[in-house]
């Protein structure tokens, strides 16, 4: 027999088994030999009041265990081989997740990637880690797995009512992710352990009959005769295929913005968030946010942190924190500096990272004269600040940086505080390197989360620039109703690239909802 308990206890309670046990027994009144198991529903840390606590759900096993009442059923994935084929660009969560769901739903999917499988893809990023040299089809963003597989794989999302949250992290599990993806508030994978489930997703698209093309980069599309349809893509080597096409290259493929733009597909500018990355010791986070001068202790996760306010009508906000994490060089071409972060499943590294970043609003920038380009004005922007950041770094990929008091100051750093960043980092006035509205509402924003949290605002943290890559500078609008997910006839442009997304597991979701799209269509 199952038993739910909901369970608010001390860090160690929630983490030794036997204390754990104990608790139930006292709570539900239970004898404690009658207590076979307990399994983990759902997991919450609560560091509002001093007294840091857990929140737990809990299934007691009652005199004998019940795999049954705690296991999920696996997708069954079934052979597609001969099916009618769907073209799959690009093997990013997105596109990842439309191919599974196209063999679920009986069509076989021929997956396009530019960049190389996930192995091969980490020497890639070596080069860029310690020569300074990136190649534009394999690097942090491009690649098996895309931008996903050599990030943080933070697990939470704030599209729950967008689609199906649930399958994306059974499906994670079923890969070979930890079942505590299923259970705590926040999940994350980790950096060292999702290039392992990307493989095994790639391995049950191939064994199911599915294809998998790596250094295969899209160039163009193929379209039918009068010009009302996409008929399907053509590959930079020649190659050609042919089917509807499941666009999902994700928001660093600028050449595939302005092959749509060629092509006639209409585009529109989107709102971004542009800014920095700011790198704290991961103690001083550990103190402030569990209210404690001894940090974390030894039961609780290193600690996270949320900021957000609004300076002159506009946002200032903390994105993507990774606790015990890096910061990255996440360049996609050469000439290009951007950062961004990552976290091993340990989240064990000295150091707190988050970025810092400010809303940009397509009113913000001026529009191009010439009307075509004026979708990539967004683009753009971000363009013109990494070429900055890149010239100010005397073309390496050594990040400008500022301790964050002589940001908020205005004044010059003569030095920094050791940082994760494996380039290294020079001395500059990031402040003066960002536009000035930017960089205006981030010193004032940090004035601000200083107020909230004491301590939060101190020479001990640092300022790295830039961070321009948090999301899409594009929309490409979709037919309403029905044909939800098409652009236009045959395209379904999906996940982040497309705007319809902000991190992985909203970009998996689009993806699944793309595959459904195209099978309801298919069966008109
Ligand atoms: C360092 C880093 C850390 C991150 N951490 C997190 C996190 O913790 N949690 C989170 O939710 N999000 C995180 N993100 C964001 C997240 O990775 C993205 O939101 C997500 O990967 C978007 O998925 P996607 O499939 O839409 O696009 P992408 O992941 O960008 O995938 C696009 C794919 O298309 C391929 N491609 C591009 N152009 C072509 C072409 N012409 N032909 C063929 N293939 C092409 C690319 O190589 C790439 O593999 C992080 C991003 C980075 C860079």
């Amino acid at each position: 027999m199952i038993q739910k308990l909901d369970l608010r206890v001390d860090p160690a309670t929630a983490a030794i088994a036997d204390k754990l046990k104990k608790e139930c027994s006292r709570r539900a009144g239970l004898d404690i030999g009658r207590i076979k198991r307990v399994d983990i529903l759902r997991r919450s840390i609560d560091a509002r009041q001093r007294r840091v606590m857990v929140n737990l759900s809990l299934a007691v096993h009652v005199d004998e265990v019940d795999e049954k009442a705690v296991a999920f059923e696996p997708v069954e994935y079934p052979d597609v081989t001969g099916a009618k084929e769907v073209i799959v660009v690009g093997a990013g969560p997105a596109g990842l997740y439309a191919a599974l769901e196209l063999i679920e739903l009986g069509f076989k999917p021929v997956v396009l990637e530019r960049g190389k499988d996930v192995d091969s893809r980490r020497r890639d990023m070596v080069k860029i880690n310690r020569e300074g040299i990136v190649d534009p089809d394999s690097n942090y963003c491009f690649g098996e797995g895309g931008a996903g597989a050599y990030s943080d794989g933070k697990l939470y999302t704030r599209s729950k009512k967008r689609g199906p949250v649930d399958k994306v992290l059974r499906v994670f599990v079923q890969h070979g992710a930890s079942h505590d993806i299923l259970v705590d508030a926040h999940p994350h994978i980790g950096t060292d352990k999702l290039p392992f489930v990307i493989k095994a997703m790639r391995e049950t698209i191939i064994r199911s009959g599915g294809e998998v093309h790596f250094g295969t980069r899209v160039e163009e599309l193929l379209f039918s005769k009068d010009k009302k349809e996409v008929t399907g893509v053509v590959a930079a080597d020649g190659r050609q295929w042919n089917g509807n096409v499941i666009l999902a290259t994700g928001h660093s493929a600028r050449d595939v913005y302005h092959m749509l733009v060629r092509s006639g597909i209409e585009l529109q500018p989107k709102g971004i968030a542009v800014g920095v990355r700011l790198e704290h010791p991961q103690h001083l986070i550990d103190c402030l946010q569990y209210h404690s001068r001894d940090g974390r202790g030894k039961y609780l996760p290193a600690a996270e942190y949320s900021m957000l306010t609004r300076v002159d009508d506009r946002a200032v906000y903390s994105f993507c924190m990774c606790p015990g994490g890096y910061i990255i060089p996440a360049a996609s071409a050469p000439g290009q500096l951007v950062v961004n972060g990552m976290s091993p499943a340990n989240r064990g590294t000295q150091w707190a990272n988050s970025g810092m970043v400010v809303e940009v609003l397509p009113e913000d920038i001026p529009d191009v004269p010439d009307s075509t380009e004026n979708a990539l004005k967004m683009m753009r922007f971000q363009e013109e600040i990494e070429k900055r950041f890149f010239e100010a770094a005397d073309g390496t990929q050594q990040a400008p940086a500022q301790r964050m008091t002589d940001f908020v100051n205005g004044v010059a750093s003569s030095s920094l505080a050791r940082s994760s960043y494996p380039p290294g980092l020079l001395c500059r006035r990031v402040d003066e390197l960002l536009p000035e509205p930017v960089s205006r509402r981030l010193r004032e924003g940090f004035r601000v989360f200083n107020g909230k949290q004491r301590g939060f605002l101190t020479p001990e943290a640092t300022v790295i620039g830039n961070e321009t890559r948090t999301s899409s500078p594009v929309r490409i609008p979709r037919l309403p109703e029905s044909m939800q997910h098409i652009a236009f006839e045959g395209l379904y442009p999906c996940g982040e690239g497309a705007g319809y997304a902000g991190g992985i597991v909203s970009a998996a979701i689009d993806g699944i909802l793309s595959a459904r799209a195209v099978a309801q269509n298919s069966a008109q």
